[in-house]
């Protein structure tokens, strides 16, 4: 138990035997003044602050934070605001730290955490289409042919990276459809031969080479006439194809040198930037609402994670399976990407009794 020094002063005019204890009494006391039975502080931004103790403090916080004219502050700007009306308790500003912290609409509403929370695995294929990714694009707006919605990518790791692959797909394809965004599926198989011819920093190669040993003819060459189309032969072009087919194991072990350098620059990079976040069994998380999940009817409104959900098991690197507090487990997994650590209202600590 701590009690302020003024009120130990003018409540019963002892002092403490400890002659230090009883000295800093005395020098903190000048601050402090009781009126009518109220203990009062002399504050810098209100003239007199009344000094309130146990679950007043609590109600004050909460009335000031989230009550009918409060918006959710942050926590120092929280305590300063609960300065300024008149009241003061000596760790006013921990207890308003803690209570924006455990507050159920600012978790729900609060911003994306951008930085990542584990660090980056890149995967590397030993060959030519050994490993394969499989990610969904989508939902795009409904195509004219048979209504489709998604797209299923499937990428070869020798050269590519899903998340790239996905979203250069996507940007290509907004840049082409301009209003016409019906037809994307129709320009899907252009997007795809553009991103294949086209040489990417990481490899040093375009996919096509990669694939088949040769670079491509692509269609402005013969529309305007280049070099190699003009002096065009069939039989020097057959000898040219064996020959660049001889050459390509040693084009194919040139790319993946480079590609693993360039991975391991990407990854010191994306590695610096991150936060680390991991979850113990039990404990509890919010889940960034996902478009299925989305209360459409509150349209920008809407909360931007969803829950509390109980950690359930740990799945690999930066999965857990999560479920409702009485509820089944949600059968897929959740990124920690898209997971938040839920702080549940705390008891509030009392310092006087
Ligand atoms: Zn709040």
């Amino acid at each position: 138990m701590e009690l302020m020094p003024t009120q130990t002063i003018n409540l019963t005019n002892i002092l403490l035997e400890d002659a230090v204890e009883a000295r800093r009494i005395k020098y903190r006391s000048t601050r402090y003044i009781v009126l009518i039975g109220e203990l009062y502080r002399r504050g810098f931004s209100k003239v007199l602050q009344r000094c309130v103790a146990g679950e007043e403090t609590n109600k004050i916080l909460k009335d000031v934070h989230s009550g009918v004219c409060e918006n959710h502050t942050g926590g120092k700007s929280l305590a300063h605001k609960v300065l300024r009306q008149g009241f003061y308790w000596p760790i006013l500003f921990a207890e308003a730290q803690w209570f924006t912290e455990s507050c159920e609409s600012c978790q729900r509403t609060a911003n994306d955490i951008r930085q990542p929370p584990k660090l980056l695995r890149s995967l590397t294929s030993p060959w030519p289409f050994a490993m394969w990714g499989l990610d969904l694009i989508g939902p795009m707006s409904t195509g004219t042919k048979g209504g489709t919605k998604h797209a299923i990518v499937a990428v070869d790791y020798f050269s590519k990276w899903t998340e790239a692959v996905n979203k250069v797909i996507k940007h290509t394809l907004k840049a082409k459809l301009e209003a016409k965004k019906g037809s994307w599926v129709d320009k899907l198989p252009e997007v795809l031969w553009a991103y294949r011819t086209t040489v990417r920093s990481s490899t040093g190669e375009t996919h096509f080479a990669m694939a088949f040993g040769t670079k491509v003819v692509i269609p402005a060459e013969i529309t305007f006439t280049s070099h190699r189309v003009q002096l065009y032969s069939l039989e020097h072009n057959v000898n040219m194809l064996q020959q660049n087919l001889d050459e390509l194991e040693e084009v194919r072990d040139v790319a993946q040198v480079r590609n693993t350098a360039y991975q391991q620059k990407a990854a010191r990079y994306y590695n610096s930037h991150v936060r680390e976040r991991r979850f113990q069994l039990k404990d509890l998380v919010l889940r960034r609402v996902s478009s299925n999940t989305k209360d459409k009817s509150a349209g920008s409104l809407a909360d931007k994670w969803e829950g509390p959900y109980i950690i359930k098991g740990v799945t690999g690197h930066g999965a857990y399976m999560i479920a409702r507090p009485k509820g089944s487990v949600i059968p897929r997994p959740c990124n920690a990407q898209y997971t938040l650590r839920f702080s549940t209202p705390k008891e509030p600590i009392h310092i006087f009794c």
